[in-house]
């Protein structure tokens, strides 16, 4: 089997599949409903109990035997004594009496014997004696026991991402609590001696660490968890000393960022080539290099992304391999960001054999999509005004003015 860098670059579908077979759909548990917002149900939702529980009224008004109403109008009222008064949440609430109505709120339990309800409206709103100037059908204003589910109906899919319509609906039924694909969790770690912690004075030849935090934040808007590991100088030792400290059970993936490309102090290569993380390229721009594997450290393995280290290059590589794999592993029916087609506004060159991720700026309102920027990774003043990436096969080489093209949301 020839390595990585003997059999030449990888496509993007390539390494994006490498990626997620290194996360593995996550484990189940049980969140209170209130948690549960934007993470995946695990198992299939069955309705508890039927909804609506009972035959309730739909209206504020007077429960009565639709026959006893034949032929009543306005004109030619009908007068009942009221023989009961059913506010919702009554639960002792008495048949109906033949020749009697019952005074009854929307959401109260319909009284057996009654058939049909009338507004308060069509009434003198009489709580002693009543006169009623309608003729119900029978089962007017009356919500049907069972008629939005009945018990034991599988309300929801396992795979189904949880909103708010559908923990409202887990709580119609009575569950507190809803079974979700765990969050993985994700260590962040940067690499490089030229970096310094904003807030810190910087000296000539400095930079201020922008990756760390931005990926942690894309974690966690991913629906992750992320723990940001302060980065450490290019130092194979401390490099390693830092993930062997830091590496527990309860982390599922590693990303690092930077000290993966071909200069001489690539720290995050020197310290995992050989231990079970492979380097090599991937045929698109930015995040031409790129690693991932299983690394060994004493005993125990993590998953491992090794992003390359100019800003734009290492978010540009999370949204197409991280982030979907993040997803997948929890459960995510549908992984990647949507995309949509829209029309170019400007023309554009791009190398060919690498698929290009471009910055764009999408106007929803015409269907164009403009590039925001230029191709340079190090530009992240324009990536943090872009919207959307503009994604260029590898195979296109140009595309001219009004021509479509495919566009990944970001702000979705
Ligand atoms: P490297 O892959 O380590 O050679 O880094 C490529 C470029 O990205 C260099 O200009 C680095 O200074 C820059 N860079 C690497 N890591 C970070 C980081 N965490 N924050 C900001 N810039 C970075
Ligand atoms: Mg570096």
């Amino acid at each position: 089997m020839s390595t990585w860098s003997e059999a030449g670059p990888r496509t993007v579908e390539q390494h994006a599949a490498a990626v997620a077979a290194l996360l593995p759909p996550t484990g189940i548990e049980t969140v209170p409903l209130a948690e549960a917002s934007g993470r995946v149900l695990a198992e299939d939702l069955t309705a508890g109990v039927a909804l609506p529980p009972f035959d309730n009224s739909a209206m504020d008004g007077y429960a009565v035997r639709a026959a006893e109403l034949a032929g009543a109008s306005e004109d030619a009222p009908r007068e009942f004594p009221v023989a009961a008064d059913v506010p919702a949440g009554r639960t002792d609430v008495p048949a109906l009496e033949p020749g009697t109505v019952a005074r009854i709120m929307t959401g109260a339990p319909v009284p057996e014997g009654a058939d049909a309800i009338v507004p308060v409206e069509r009434t003198d709103a009489g709580t002693e004696r009543v006169r009623i100037g309608a003729a119900p059908e029978p089962g007017a204003f009356v919500r049907r026991a069972g008629e939005d589910t009945t018990a034991g109906a599988v309300l929801l899919t396992a795979g189904t991402v949880l909103g708010a319509p559908q923990i409202g609906l887990a709580s119609a039924v009575g569950r507190p609590v809803l079974p979700v694909r765990r969050r993985p969790h994700v260590l962040v770690l940067s690499t490089g001696s030229e970096l310094v912690a904003p807030g810190d004075p910087l000296e000539p030849g400095q930079i201020y660490e922008s990756n760390g935090t931005m990926l942690a934040v894309a974690v966690r808007e991913a629906g992750a968890t992320a723990e940001q590991l302060s980065f450490v100088p290019d130092d194979v030792e401390r490099f390693r000393a830092v993930l062997a400290d830091r590496v527990s059970d309860g982390v599922d993936l590693v990303i690092t960022s930077g000290g993966v490309s071909a200069g001489a102090y690539e720290v995050v290569k020197d310290a995992m080539t050989g231990h079970g993380v492979e380097f090599g390229k991937v045929a698109m721009q930015p995040g031409g290099p790129q690693g991932c594997g299983r690394l060994e450290l004493g005993g125990a393995t993590v998953a491992v992304a090794t992003l390359p280290g100019n800003p734009v290059s290492a978010l540009v590589s999370f949204e197409v391999f991280v982030r979907p794999a993040l997803r997948a592993a929890m459960g995510h029916p549908a992984p990647g960001r949507p995309v949509v087609t829209a029309r170019l506004a400007g023309e554009l060159a791009s190398p060919a054999g690498k698929r290009q991720f471009r910055r764009g700026v999408l106007d929803a309102a015409t269907g164009t999509v403009g590039e925001i920027g230029s191709t340079g990774s190090h530009l992240i003043a324009a990536l943090a005004r872009a919207d959307c990436l503009i994604d260029l096969s590898a195979e296109t080489t140009s595309v001219a003015d009004g021509q479509p093209v495919a566009v990944w949301l970001l702000e979705a």
